[in-house]
């Protein structure tokens, strides 16, 4: 079981509080979009999630309660969390980098299949196997980036801007990936993304966050309708 259940989260910085009483809930293998404008607090709701900071409040997965763990225990729990900017070790090759990703696993059974397992969602790391990291293109990084996390087995996949800096082609073909991922493992999966259309294109259901609070929840299609959204996040009406 993967549903996420985050009940009233408060998280920041030190003494600024950026996050007020988030509640949400993501059904086993839903995909949730997080939409807002800059500075709302969607990737600090991530952080706080993956225990990159530390959060006041309830979070289960799959009924199991998380609230204060340690991104180390959370990783274990299965919460992988692709950053903003990716992550990615530059320096190490393709290969090494998708074989960090399974550091949280107790053993090192199915490394290797999952090795290609990942090559079939991204055939291009197959070719690359050998590169550094940082000669890839921002694609194929943000492609190793998503692999590197699924080489933990994930329950959660929390994904941050995927699409920042990338092409509209290829962004488009990571959205159809993370889909086949998604509807492949029956990961639960946690978007955070400026480009509205593609994440409402893939998600079952959005929530929109201002200042730091939701202030619109609902399918993809209810979001997708309302007027505010369609005004601030999608360009026309
Ligand atoms: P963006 O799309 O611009 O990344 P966001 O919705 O992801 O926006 P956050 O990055 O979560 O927003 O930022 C929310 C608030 O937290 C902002 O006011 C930001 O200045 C502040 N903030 C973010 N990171 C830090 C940090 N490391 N230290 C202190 N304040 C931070």
């Amino acid at each position: 079981m993967s549903t996420l259940e985050v009940e009233d989260l408060t998280a920041g910085y030190g003494d600024a509080r950026v996050l007020h009483g988030i509640g949400l809930t993501v059904g086993e293998g839903e995909i949730c979009a997080i939409l807002g404008p800059n500075g709302a607090g969607k990737t600090t709701l991530l952080r706080a999630l993956s225990g990159m900071i530390k959060a006041r409040g309830r979070v289960r997965l799959g009924g199991t309660d998380l609230a204060g763990r340690s991104p180390d225990a959370l990783a274990r729990q299965g919460i992988a969390h692709v950053p903003e900017g990716r992550g990615t070790f530059m320096p190490l090759t393709v290969e090494e980098n998708l074989r960090l990703g399974a550091f949280v696993r107790r053993g090192r059974d199915g490394v290797n299949a999952d090795i290609e397992r990942i090559h079939g969602y991204f055939p291009v790391l197959k070719d690359r196997m050998k590169q550094a990291a940082g000669s890839l293109s921002g694609g194929e990084q943000q492609m190793l980036a998503i692999g590197r996390a699924l080489m933990s087995r994930p329950r959660l996949l929390l994904l941050d801007e995927p699409s920042l800096g990338l092409a509209p082609l290829v962004t488009r073909e990571l959205f159809r990936i993370v889909q086949a991922i998604n509807a492949e493992e029956q990961t639960t999966v946690v978007v955070v993304e400026q480009n509205a259309h593609l994440a409402l294109g893939i998600a079952q259901q959005a929530h929109v966050l201002e200042t730091g609070r939701i202030v619109l929840s609902g399918t993809a299609e209810q979001i997708r309708a309302d007027e505010q959204v369609a005004q601030s996040y999608l360009g026309y009406r």
